[in-house]
């Protein structure tokens, strides 16, 4: 199912091949959640509450960390995740917390409003957009998030900061996202094709994941592509930021009235 958006370097794996169940298991040690919603200090929660979004779908909910902390905020929330992996890991961290999120194992290119509905908000966050490798198969992928849109509905994208990684300057601060004081990213390979992180857990076991480094002018210029307009954008939650001084940059745009491309 992954081969759609499958890329040239077949020494990469699919993404869902690279969240197995070991890591995947560690994944909440890595994020620690108490920790990462202190950094994010409510910053997606009102955001979408500055739109007037009701209903949001979280497309790539991985444990479901924000399925969480948006049902919690009060909005009407479905989830889904292409792993099932992490997809079982985001119900049983639902299940957990007694609350009941709709969620979807589903592949982004599976994802059809015929089914899910149409949603005030989509967002796609945890840096997950840059395991599509190809230009075109994200221009794809976007345009799917856009159908899920009502006219005017917001899309929130985050991504490492692939300018600064690129740039040689990546120093994960560890406050914001991945957290977890038992865990480390490092890099490995970083050229312009491809990004591999290394996360090693108390020293002992490693997982690696390839991604796409892309870069934010090029997810820029991909948003307005796709049927979407007004995109700003985010350094680790600040408007006003230093694109070499940032572990994340945040996209928002809205979809246009207009039909995409
Ligand atoms: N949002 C979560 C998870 C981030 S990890 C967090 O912030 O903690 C990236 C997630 O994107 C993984 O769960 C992975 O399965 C999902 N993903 C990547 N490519 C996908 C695709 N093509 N379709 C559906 N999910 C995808």
């Amino acid at each position: 199912m992954n081969q759609m958006f499958g890329h040239k370097r077949n020494e990469v794996a699919s993404y869902a091949a690279q969240y197995s169940k070991s890591f995947v298991e560690r994944w909440d040690d890595l994020i620690d959640w108490d920790k990462r919603k202190a950094g994010e200090n409510g910053f997606f929660e009102k955001l979408l509450k500055q739109h007037g979004v009701r209903s949001v779908i979280d497309v790539s909910t991985g444990s479901g960390f924000h399925a969480v902390q948006l049902k919690e905020a009060g909005f009407d929330v479905v989830a889904t995740d292409g792993s099932s992996t992490m997809l079982t890991k985001a119900r049983e961290n639902f299940r957990q917390r007694g609350l009941q999120i709709e969620s979807h194992y589903m592949d982004w290119q599976s994802l059809d409003p015929t089914v899910l509905g149409h949603f005030d908000a989509v967002v796609c966050l945890g840096s997950s957009l840059c395991h599509v490798f190809e230009a075109k198969a994200r221009l794809t992928v976007l345009e799917k998030f856009r159908a899920l849109l009502k006219p005017g509905g917001l899309l929130v994208v985050d991504q490492r900061n692939f300018f600064a990684i690129r740039a040689g300057n990546f120093k994960s601060s560890g406050n914001y996202y991945y957290c977890g004081k038992h865990a480390s990213v490092s890099l490995g390979r970083v050229d312009q094709d491809l990004c591999e992180f290394i996360y090693s857990f108390d020293n002992e076991e490693q997982y690696r994941l390839q991604v796409y480094p892309l870069l934010p002018g090029e997810l820029t210029t991909q948003v307005l592509e796709s049927g979407f307009s007004a995109h700003e954008s985010y350094g680790d939650f600040q408007r006003d930021y230093d694109m070499m001084d940032c572990d994340f940059v945040i996209h928002t745009a809205l979809a246009s009235t207009r039909k995409p491309r």
